[in-house]
């Protein structure tokens, strides 16, 4: 059975997507720590992240590279944070979390409530500033 995330990628559940090649695809995460907070991952499914292909890992960071820099440049912060976890969604992916502090990375933390509006607003904000 496919994944939430291989539905997002299928577009048979809505996104709000940031960026997308061949490979991967990233998109805002629903339940944001900071406004910007985006997932990025591959297309192929596989449970999590530290099981890709060397290649696939290299690939990919290169792509989440990419997206760093526009979130960085859309939403000025101190630098972007990366975490991995997958606790909770069993397809490999990044979080990638614009930072005022270090403490903008406690998963822990209350997550924003956004509408629909400023979803989008937000991910075309990131989508303009990826070269
Ligand atoms: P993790 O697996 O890394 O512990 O957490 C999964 C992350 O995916 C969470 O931050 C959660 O908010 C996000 N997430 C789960 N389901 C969806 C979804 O359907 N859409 C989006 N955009 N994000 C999701």
């Amino acid at each position: 059975m496919a994944t939430i995330f291989s539905k997002i990628v299928a577009g048979e559940i809505p996104s709000y997507k940031v960026a997308e090649d061949e490979q991967f695809y990233a998109f805002l995460d629903i339940n944001p720590l900071a406004k910007g907070h985006t997932l990025v991952i591959p297309k192929r499914e596989v449970d999590y992240f530290f099981d890709l292909e060397d290649d696939e890992i290299a690939a990919m960071q290169v792509f989440a590279k990419r997206v760093a820099t526009a979130i960085k440049k859309a939403f000025p912060c101190i630098k972007v944070g990366q975490a991995v976890l997958g606790l909770e969604v069993p397809h490999a992916h990044i979080h990638l979390v614009p930072m005022q502090s270090e403490k903008d990375m406690l998963f822990t933390n209350p997550k924003l409530q956004l509408t629909a509006e400023e979803f989008k607003e937000i991910a075309s904000k990131i989508n303009k500033e990826i070269i």
